[in-house]
């Protein structure tokens, strides 16, 4: 079974999004083996985009997940470990493209993002491969807090 990080990003809970992505998310028959809300720092954000250093929006993206293009009273973002058959690849395909205006339709991304602020604010993060997934659940859960 595989096992990949979600995240609910900064405009997805402003807009109260996180059950209806939650939902779609759930409706592929996967399951929830941890959830939380984190309050994020800029290290953590980091550490997380470390694949992103160096690029030209990298600061843009971090200051997008700290809230600070969204009306939100802290630096929260939801973050959940789904699990299931092929999770990793079918979560990506629910949530289409990175790019928000060339996603398909039909995907959160395609439905629910934007770009403002020259950041693509595209409301879910899920990781990429399996070791993006190891790496990333390792980051934002402890052992304890995810079921085996
Ligand atoms: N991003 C952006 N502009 C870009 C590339 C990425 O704003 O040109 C943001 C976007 O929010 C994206 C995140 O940085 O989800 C991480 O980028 P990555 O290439 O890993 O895309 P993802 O794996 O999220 O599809
Ligand atoms: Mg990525």
């Amino acid at each position: 079974m595989e096992q990949t990080l979600i995240l609910i990003k900064p405009d997805a809970i402003e807009k109260r999004l996180t059950g209806v992505i939650l939902s779609r998310l759930e409706a592929l028959g996967l399951d929830i083996a941890g959830a939380k809300v984190v309050c994020a720092t800029e290290a953590l954000l980091r550490e997380h985009y470390a694949n992103l250093k160096g690029t030209a929006f990298v600061d843009g993206v971090v200051k997008f997940m700290m809230g600070d293009y969204n009306h939100l009273p802290d630096h929260r973002l939801y973050a959940f470990v789904l699990r299931g058959e092929n999770a990793i690849a079918r979560v990506r395909a629910a949530l289409g493209a990175t790019n928000p205006e060339k996603a398909d339709p039909w995907t959160l991304r395609g439905q629910f993002g934007c770009i403002k602020e020259g950041v693509m604010q595209n409301a879910v993060h899920a990781s990429g491969s399996p070791q993006d997934a190891a790496r990333e659940i390792a980051l934002w859960f402890k052992p304890e807090e995810v079921l085996k």
